[in-house]
């Protein structure tokens, strides 16, 4: 009889299966010279010397809740809200590592759920999944990613060179959360780059903490002011007769407030975006809302004429 080597107390019962299973599923990639298997991952690197870099967490219970998604949504979501941030920086997402803290006492499909939402993403997006990390907790689920990228030829581009005179441009619609976008959105990745080469891209954030959050993350970095006009803010159709979501509010204050849209928020120099609106390069709605002005604050350009100050959290009273 062969007695099982001690499982560490760190590690739970079927860790080294799961990794397995992932290391099957992940499979090879181009530019993986030793992918998961080893103390570390070798990745082939011939890109410009710069690099990006970004991360991001997701706890069970404080960013997700899986009554109401799928481990696959989860695991996708991991991977697509780093996605979000290398377009944002007008970049090409080259690999991915993971961190995940499984509950004791969950069954490895559990991570094998997790991984089959993340990895369909990679595979979407020709990301190599260079590794990871997983551990048993007694906490609640953690799953963290980490993106390493390029910056495009031209890239990147920074939350700071919004100047005045240029143009405020937005993809696809917003407010789109509530309508659970933001499990299923696709990272804005070909987009930030059609917008990169059209020459004329001075800033460029993606819309995770609502657009007037992140408006306001543009002009602090930038040292500018911005005014939008409402009528031009690209919202999500109301179904017949739901004008008001259940709490009350327009459509107008959630495309405002709410977050997880995670589309592009791009400052254009105006010739650039005049050609980028006349013919968007890609078949994702493009919406000029505004325009950046001298100043550090932003002013909303209501349907009835009134001008309203838009506060970076907490206008929902002015605009209702
Ligand atoms: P070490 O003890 O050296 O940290 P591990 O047992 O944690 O090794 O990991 C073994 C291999 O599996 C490594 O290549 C690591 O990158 C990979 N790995 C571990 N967990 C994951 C995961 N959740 N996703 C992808 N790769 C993983
Ligand atoms: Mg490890």
């Amino acid at each position: 009889m062969s007695a099982q080597p001690p499982v560490p107390p760190h590690r739970c019962g079927g860790e080294f299966a799961l990794i397995e299973w992932i290391r099957r599923r992940v499979g090879s990639h181009p530019r993986l010279e030793v992918g998961i298997g080893d103390d570390a991952a070798v990745l082939c690197w011939p890109e410009p010397e710069r690099m990006l870099v970004a991360v991001d967490m997701l706890v069970e219970g404080v960013h997700f809740d899986l009554q109401q998604a799928t481990p696959e949504q989860v695991g996708r979501k991991a991977l697509a809200v780093n996605l979000s941030d290398i377009a944002a920086m007008a970049g090409r997402p080259v690999a991915a590592v993971v961190s995940l803290a499984l509950p004791r006492g969950q069954d490895e499909e559990l991570g094998q759920r997790l991984h089959e939402g993340l990895v369909g993403l990679a595979e979407a997006t020709d990301v190599a999944l260079a590794g990871g990390d997983t551990t048993a907790t007694d906490g609640p689920l953690v799953l963290s990613v980490t993106v390493i990228g390029a910056p495009l030829p031209g890239g990147p581009v920074l939350r700071s060179g919004a100047r005045p005179g240029d143009r405020l441009l937005v993809t696809g619609c917003l407010g789109q959360s509530r309508h659970r976008h933001h499990l299923e959105f696709t990272p804005r990745l070909a987009e930030a780059g059609a917008l990169l080469d059209s020459g004329g891209l001075h800033a460029l954030i993606d819309i995770s903490d609502g657009l007037a959050a992140d408006l306001y993350h543009v002009l602090a970095e930038s040292g500018v002011g911005a005014r939008l006009r409402a009528e031009d803010i690209p919202l999500r159709e109301p179904e017949p007769g739901r004008e008001h979501s259940p709490d009350g509010r327009t459509a107008l204050a959630h495309a405002i407030s709410d977050g997880e849209d995670f589309e592009l928020l791009a400052a254009v120099e105006p010739g650039a975006a005049a050609e980028l609106i006349a013919a968007p390069p890609f078949a994702t709605p493009l919406a000029d809302i505004g325009e950046i002005v001298e100043g550090n604050s932003a002013e909303l350009l209501m349907p009835d004429g009134r001008i309203v100050p838009l506060p970076p959290l907490g206008y929902e009273h002015q605009l209702d």
